[in-house]
């Protein structure tokens, strides 16, 4: 047998091995348990008793008492703007022309990308984020910066180039050949290389004409394997808008399907407002929907309805969809994920919530076999997570542990509606730990 470096951490072990919605049990928890990792994949896991015994040269890191999971996957996030989260502004259309159209301009400069990037990849793993699919612009370079930065980790990153040719500033347009000419540059640079993918980014129906939609679906059937993310049926007026753009198409998402968009490898973002029609063919083609609470919440959009996306049998995970949302943390959009579900008379239990955070977004993205669990094989991208790191965390903790009532899912549940960034100790990438940098403009 050959010799491999084994390092083993101590803590309490949870993860999904499927999905809740299916069966309430589908999940591992080892309280006092072990993660063991070799050349930055997970070998195995168990109780620490047990797994000391088989390993016993490994060296231990001991975590005990907190809570070691898959590190969290956000499916929707626009890392140019960074900067203007938390900007006030009314809805959709306003946010995107006052904010952040302005912010994207920036990145023609090939120094502000860098800078963005190295902030928006250590924000990530501030918040436990270890895989993410982000928008990045219309400008090459903030591709080229984004992957940089994340391969500097090996973290696993899927981006690409924004397409947008009408309604947007100049300097934020390509053109149709444009786009797709930088778009096949940037696969051959950069898709499966290292852990990077790729992923054909037309930011809406809105901002594309029907030849650069076409082209975008061209360029997916030349790609079979990359990825597609826009946005769907967000806020009323842009579905206004989009159906008198597109006159010929009987709903919006007839603009995607003519193009060829709608996959299964397509994540669309928000869908609050679909038709039922429209939820039946995004199931039938196996596509995607990226649910943003706090982005919905903040932008005035509506209220999805998971519930419905359920019964329909669509697949859905939670997304930050920073900076229309207002926070870097999968706990906090798990939180406003449960108050928006609240709203529908939907009280989502926090196993989904968490699903739709880790192993359920890795089917999504069809990373499952890497990432999202700790089956045997996927790489050891982990959080260590603290249960009370504020008084008031602290005094509920107590309480249940008092009246017996510490279980799994009042654990889970508190550090959904109470958690945020202080609750990540650590995070870890292919089992080394990340330090995490305060990056501030020099
Ligand atoms: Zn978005």
């Amino acid at each position: 047998m050959i010799n491999r470096k084994v390092e083993l951490f101590r803590g309490d072990i949870f993860y999904f091995t499927s999905s809740p919605l299916e069966d309430i049990h589908a999940y591992r928890y080892i309280p006092d348990g072990v993660l063991a990792v070799s050349e930055g994949k997970i070998l195995a896991t168990g109780s620490f008793v047990e797994m000391k015994k088989c390993f016993s040269d490994a060296s231990v890191t001991d975590f005990s008492g907190k809570l070691l999971m898959p590190g969290f996957i956000d499916a929707h996030i626009h890392y140019p703007q960074s900067e203007i989260i938390g900007m006030y502004g009314r809805q959709l259309l306003d946010w995107l022309h006052e904010y952040t159209f302005p912010a994207e301009t920036m990145f023609s400069s090939p120094e502000h990308a860098d800078y963005i990037a190295d902030f928006f990849v250590n924000e990530l793993f501030r918040n436990g984020t270890t895989t993410c699919m982000a928008y990045a612009t219309v400008h090459p370079e903030s591709v080229n910066a984004l992957f940089t930065a994340a391969s500097q980790y090996n973290m696993c990153m899927l981006t690409g180039k924004m397409l947008m040719d009408r309604n947007a500033p100049e300097q934020l347009t390509d053109t149709v050949e444009r786009g797709g000419t930088e778009s096949r540059t940037l696969i051959e640079a950069w898709h499966n290389k290292g852990r990077n993918r790729y992923v054909i980014t037309p930011r809406f129906a809105i901002s594309c004409t029907d030849k650069q939609l076409s082209e975008a679906g061209r360029l997916h059937r030349d790609y079979p394997d990359t990825y597609i993310q826009t946005h769907l049926s967000e806020n009323k007026s842009e579905i206004d808008q989009t159906l008198s753009l597109y006159p010929d198409c009987s709903d919006y998402l007839e603009v995607y399907e003519r193009a060829g968009l709608v996959t299964e490898r397509t994540v669309f973002g928000h869908c609050i407002h679909l038709s039922e029609a429209e939820s039946h063919r995004l199931a039938s083609a196996g596509a995607a929907i990226a649910h943003c609470p706090t982005s919905n919440l903040f932008l005035g959009s509506g209220l999805f309805n998971m519930r419905e996306a359920n019964r329909l049998g669509l697949q859905t995970t939670l997304a930050t969809d920073v900076a229309g949302g207002t926070s870097f943390s999968m706990l906090r959009t798990m939180g406003e994920a449960y108050k928006v579900q609240q709203l529908n008379a939907y009280p989502m239990s926090p196993f989904e919530s968490l699903y739709k955070c880790t192993l359920g977004s890795a089917r999504v993205l069809k990373l499952e076999d890497e990432i999202g669990s700790f089956k045997e094989g996927c790489y050891a991208d982990f959080i260590v997570v603290e249960d009370a790191v504020t008084p008031s965390q602290q005094i509920r903790k107590d309480c249940l542990q008092r009246t017996g009532k510490w279980d799994l899912e009042n654990r889970i549940f508190g550090l959904q509606i109470l958690g945020d960034d202080r609750n990540i100790a650590a995070t870890y990438i292919e089992g080394k730990a990340v330090k995490f940098k305060f990056i501030t403009r020099e």
